[in-house]
């Protein structure tokens, strides 16, 4: 979603902004729709964008393997600089730091990057489905949330404590 901002650049250091979002957003693979209000504060040298964000993306349970949705909710802080001077048109002077956030010629930006960015990081590493989630039998693989299988527990061998393991490094903590 592209925000126009060259009013904003304009207006003296300190002015807010706000704007709904609603945008179905690219992460890990999967569309997810990205919800939330964003405030925009003109600052000396830009644009600072703090937005609070909610999405949901598909991710699979460390412990059952199955896919579930995860919730996010991002809470995004970045500062975008604008390329060229709003006012007078020439070009301006970025800052040093490596990936910066611009506003194009037009004025405008967008914060499809930075939701991304945010979403990413805010991926758990080892998802779980549910907080207890049972997890797979490690001799069949029934997943164990669905109900019991038929394994029986003194059939525990030397196979399955080795499948045991394997599950226990694949998924819980
Ligand atoms: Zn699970
Ligand atoms: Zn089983």
């Amino acid at each position: 979603m592209p925000i126009n901002v060259s009013q904003q650049l304009k207006s003296p250091i300190g002015s807010v902004r706000s704007y709904e979002v609603r945008e179905v957003v690219s992460i890990a693979g999967g569309d997810s729709m990205v919800e939330g209000e964003v405030s925009l504060v003109r600052t000396d040298r830009g644009i600072l964008a703090k937005a609070t964000l909610h999405t949901e993306v598909e991710v699979t349970c460390s412990r059952c393997l199955s896919l579930f949705n995860c919730r996010l909710t991002l809470n995004i802080e970045e500062e975008y600089f604008p390329i060229i001077d709003a006012v007078s048109g020439t070009p301006l002077s970025l800052p040093e730091e490596p990936g910066c956030f611009t506003i194009d010629e037009h004025h405008t930006f967008d914060l499809t990057e930075a939701i991304r960015q945010y979403a990413l990081l805010a991926i758990p590493m080892k998802p779980l489905c549910r907080e207890d989630c049972a997890g797979l039998c490690p001799a069949c693989g029934h997943n164990l949330n669905q109900g019991p299988c038929g394994c029986l527990p003194q059939k525990a061998s030397l196979g399955r404590s080795k499948l045991n393991k394997l599950t226990l490094e694949k998924g819980t903590e």
